[in-house]
């Protein structure tokens, strides 16, 4: 809250300074400027938006998105924003910074797909936050699909000469995303293992629609640090399923799960959760990484 209140004040005096003329990102080049809250909505907006929008993206190529905070002129710049996309629920600070600055227009990626609890492996610990509600909506290639004819429809109202553009641009990236959803049906589809261990819960909704269980060694997010009897209810599970790979993530710390690894003698890989692309990343962009990711679920799994 603390923060929130800083930025805001820090805002007030961006304002004054700059007299009242709009910091935002887009401002003088002809180019709808656009706020996304991390890198999933940034992908859908470029790909539909192109040279017609200059994206920000508030949580920068790197940093892990849980927890995100925000500097002033990133509060800015959600206040002048022709768009912002984001997703209340997730960032605690993107969500005060849409509240409090009221941009024009908002597209909550939590109202196109509603937010729910996601079924891990029903075993007895393996759930540590089974309540909360997963974020992690857009490892699911249909709901990104739904995120394009949004953004298509809010870019087509902000510029309505373009939106035939807008929308041959949309139509080309469903098209694209249900091919990739085809694959991972057809890829997941017979496989000798279905169980799979992960380093953070992000996996639900991705194990909902293709028929897998997902056992995270941390919670819905990165930072929550496992108690000793889920790690043994874990181990314990990837031991009685046969699990071969223990998965690790390229934002967050490998620690816990080369530690399970080296413990049971497994393989480890990673299974990438899309929360922000840079070097390390197996892909440059949003389709690639996911295909690395089924790439990797299908050795894991031995699918056919
Ligand atoms: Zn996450």
């Amino acid at each position: 809250m603390k923060t929130t209140r800083l930025a805001a004040a820090a805002l007030a005096l961006v304002v004054m300074a700059a007299g009242c003329t709009s910091p935002a990102t887009g401002a003088g080049t002809g180019r709808l400027s656009v706020v996304v809250a991390f890198y999933p909505l940034q992908y859908v907006v470029e790909q539909i938006g192109g040279d017609q929008v200059s994206v920000t993206n508030l949580t920068k190529p790197g940093v892990e998105p849980h927890d995100l905070e925000l500097t002033a002129k990133q509060v800015a710049s959600v206040a002048f924003a022709d768009l912002v996309f984001y997703e209340k629920g997730f960032q605690a600070a993107v969500d005060s910074a849409v509240e409090e600055q009221k941009p024009k227009r908002v597209i909550d990626a939590a109202t196109i797909v509603p937010l729910r609890t996601t079924p891990g492996f029903s075993g007895e610990g393996t759930s540590p936050s089974t309540s909360a509600l997963d974020p992690h909506t857009w490892l699911d290639p249909q709901t990104m699909e739904k995120y394009a004819v949004a953004v298509a429809q809010q870019l087509s109202l902000a510029r309505p000469e373009t939106a035939a553009t807008f929308q041959q641009r949309a139509d080309a990236l469903v098209q694209q995303l249900t091919t990739l959803d085809t694959d991972f049906s057809t890829g997941l589809a017979t496989c000798q293992r279905t169980v799979f261990v992960t380093s953070h819960a992000a996996f639900g909704y991705l194990a909902e629609r293709y028929g897998l269980e997902q056992v995270g060694i941390t919670g819905l997010t990165p930072d929550a640090e496992p108690t000793p009897s889920h790690l043994a209810a874990v181990q314990k599970i990837a031991q009685q399923k046969g699990v071969t790979t223990i998965f690790s993530e390229t934002l967050a710390s490998p620690a816990l799960a080369d530690a399970l690894a080296k413990d049971l003698k497994l393989k480890t890989d990673v299974l990438d959760p899309l929360e922000g692309i840079t070097s390390a990343s197996r892909g440059t962009d949003y389709p690639s990484v996911m295909r690395s990711n089924l790439s990797a679920l299908r050795t894991a799994g031995g699918c056919q």
